[in-house]
């Protein structure tokens, strides 16, 4: 049954709570005016009070009028994503804060570029940040030097981009930081290296960890900013004349031929935007290694013996990456296993930086969190539910607190309106790098946390956004804060549906044991369940995928055709072998009777693939259990699709 506070969360799937919404918008929206009035009230009217009497204003708001009833009109054809019926993609209902605080917001316009344009929102943006810092365990104090920094981004695609430019700025730092002082004729002590840095060579300084390298960036601010504004001008053309992003890749390598091009790992089941990045950046998909999953979730032990092979290749590493909800199949890399691959090639010399793409799993960290801000323990998380969370699961969420950056989308798990999705590093003195002009050699406005970060622009890839989007964030997190008793409520109810529906899909299995093989080809990690269907006795991968292919052309959205006419919306995806793993991979074909495919012959497996973030599947006040009814749904599609085929098709 679903929990009575998430009520009024949501507009609802029948718009139950059409007089909230519309109240507060009416509300708000007349809030504004008198705002605009008071501006200036002495002012008067600029448009006369008569202008609606006017042919042109009449003949322009008949136009409007047209327009937008054709708009609503259209947008009739949408995706449901709002009902329980939806159980496709990354995306369901909004959550009423979030859209009342951005619709309260738009008329405004604020642009948190920069906080002259933005008085409000930027402030809100960057506690926005600090909100979701908490909530992944990150030191949210502003007041300390290793405070952690978040913003918000288009989404998770851009994020990333942020992740890899940031940890390229700090990894060819200090090989620039040598350079420079050698032109300069200075040393510098710094107690997180070995020795004096002009001591060091190439290789050490471009593989120190990312905390080594930040210390020496805060080593080097110090020693600027006790210099005289003469010196520090001439030590700021020093660095920046070195740097990596001044020199470009190939004059830089020149100058650090111990230094080559760094690899970058991500596990096989990473999201597109990873090969997008390398392209975008220059950095080349050549420079991707994909790391193999072990029973899909990234192999750890893989990811180390790449590691040793750059060490042993002397390959620079820029991040490995662990995906904490997986796009296609929502689960949870080893978060911990990567982080302490990173700390022991650290240790020999290869340090690097690992950021974790959370952008579908994010909000799931609220399930592990007490209201103090304090990491709950594992048979505290696990109350109400049958096993989540796996004592992986666990400590995957446990450890993001070490990774060096995290992606979250406050558009998916957040349940709030395009485009938000947010960038996190652990330590905000990481961003200074990034800065388009030289705040790390003048330590100009840095010392105050927010003010530096007024200037928002300077540190990151867009440049104007939207204001209207942080306040939807930020009041939706004020709202709803990030812990288990308030926004964990929502993540709750949807892993316990996933649990529920692993139940109904077994029963499912059963019934229609008579013509098909039913399996779930991976244990779910968390909301996201997948089911494989194979006709009884078929053994060919081939006619599997033509089936499950028949099925889907039953619940997806079809162009030209009312989306009335469609019971239920699911998605699909592909299971390939080495997503899985080889003894995985063969223990499911086994399960659904398939023959292993021969070697030129396409191993992948179409499995549906459903979504459960819909937190009103299974409400009985309303006697509806939704996920019940989408597997008899299915279980007629099954049957059309098998009758007469005979078994064995
Ligand atoms: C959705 C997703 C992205 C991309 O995020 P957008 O908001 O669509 O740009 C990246 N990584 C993962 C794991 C995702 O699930």
């Amino acid at each position: 049954m679903t929990d009575p506070a998430l009520y009024p969360c949501f507009l609802g799937p029948y718009g139950e709570n059409n007089e909230l919404l519309e109240r507060l918008v009416i509300e708000f929206l007349r809030d504004h005016v008198y705002w605009r009035r008071n501006v200036h009230p002495e002012d008067p009217p600029v448009i006369p009070t008569n202008a609606a009497l006017m042919p042109e204003y009449q003949a322009f708001s008949a136009d409007l009028r047209r327009e937008l009833h054709s708009l609503s009109a259209a947008l009739k054809r949408s995706v449901p994503f709002h009902s329980p019926r939806y159980l496709g993609h990354m995306v369901s209902d909004l959550l009423l804060p979030g859209l009342l605080a951005q619709i309260v917001t738009l008329p405004y316009n604020p642009n948190n570029v920069v906080g002259e344009a933005s008085p409000v929102t930027l402030d809100m943006e960057i506690s926005a940040g600090l909100q979701l810092a908490r909530m992944l365990g990150y030191r949210a104090d502003e007041n300390r030097a290793d405070c952690a920094f978040g913003y918000l981004t288009s989404g998770g695609t851009t994020a990333n981009y942020q992740a890899l430019r940031q940890a390229q700025a700090l990894k060819w730092f200090a090989p620039a930081l040598a350079g420079a002082l050698r032109a300069l004729g200075e040393d510098l002590p710094c107690r997180a290296l070995p020795d004096a840095i002009r001591a060091l060579d190439d290789w050490t300084l471009g593989n120190l960890s990312p905390s080594a390298a930040i210390d020496l960036l805060g080593a080097w601010r110090l020693r600027v900013n006790q210099a005289s504004a003469g010196e520090r001008a001439a030590w700021q053309r020093a660095l920046s004349a070195e740097r990596f992003e001044t020199l470009g890749a190939t004059a830089f390598f020149q100058r650090h031929p111990q230094l080559t091009e760094a690899a970058v790992l991500v596990p096989v089941t990473a999201h597109y935007s990873w090969p997008k990045a390398m392209k975008l950046l220059g950095l080349g998909t050549a420079n991707l290694i994909a790391v193999p999953e072990q029973g899909m979730r990234l192999d750890a032990a893989a990811l180390e013996e790449r590691l040793d092979t750059c060490l042993r290749n002397k390959r620079p590493v820029l991040m490995s990456v662990a995906v904490l909800g997986t796009t296609e199949f929502g689960t949870i890399d080893p978060v911990h296993r990567v982080i302490g691959a990173r700390d022991a090639s650290a240790d020999h010399g290869l340090g690097h930086w690992v950021h974790v793409d959370a952008a579908w799993g994010g909000y799931l960290a609220t399930l592990f969190r007490a209201p103090d801000g304090s990491l709950l323990p594992r048979d505290k998380v696990g109350e109400g539910f049958a096993q989540f969370p796996s004592s992986e699961v666990y400590e995957a969420f446990a450890a993001l607190s070490e990774a060096d950056s995290i992606t979250v989308d406050p558009h998916k798990l957040g349940y709030l309106p395009y485009g938000a999705g947010a960038f996190i590093c652990r330590d905000h003195r990481a961003m200074e790098l990034l800065a388009e002009d030289a705040d790390y050699v003048f330590g100009a406005s840095s010392d105050n946390y927010r003010k530096r970060f007024r200037n928002l622009g300077r540190y990151i890839l867009e440049g104007s956004k939207s204001g209207a989007a942080a306040a939807a964030v930020y009041v939706t997190h004020k709202v709803l804060p990030l812990d288990r008793e308030h926004f964990g409520r929502i993540p709750q109810q949807t892993v316990r549906s996933a649990e529920c529906f692993e139940q109904a899909i077994a029963r499912f299995a059963e019934r229609v044991a008579d013509i098909a093989t039913v399996c779930l080809p991976f244990l779910p990690d968390t909301n996201l369940v997948c089911i494989a269907i194979n006709a009884r006795g078929n053994r060919d991968i081939a006619a599997m995928r033509v089936l499950i292919e028949s099925l889907y052309a039953q619940l997806r959205v079809a162009d030209g055709q009312p989306i009335q006419q469609r019971a239920f919306f699911g998605s699909i995806t592909t299971l390939k072998p080495d997503t899985l793993g080889a003894i995985d991979y063969q223990r499911v074909l086994d399960q659904l009777g398939l023959d292993p495919p021969n070697t030129d012959e396409d191993g992948r497996l179409l499995i549906l693939r459903h979504t459960l973030m819909n937190p009103f599947l299974r409400d009985e006040h309303g006697g509806t259990d939704y996920l019940e009814m989408y597997l008899e749904h299915l279980e007629s599609l099954v049957r059309a699709a098998l009758k007469g085929s005979g078994v064995g098709w």
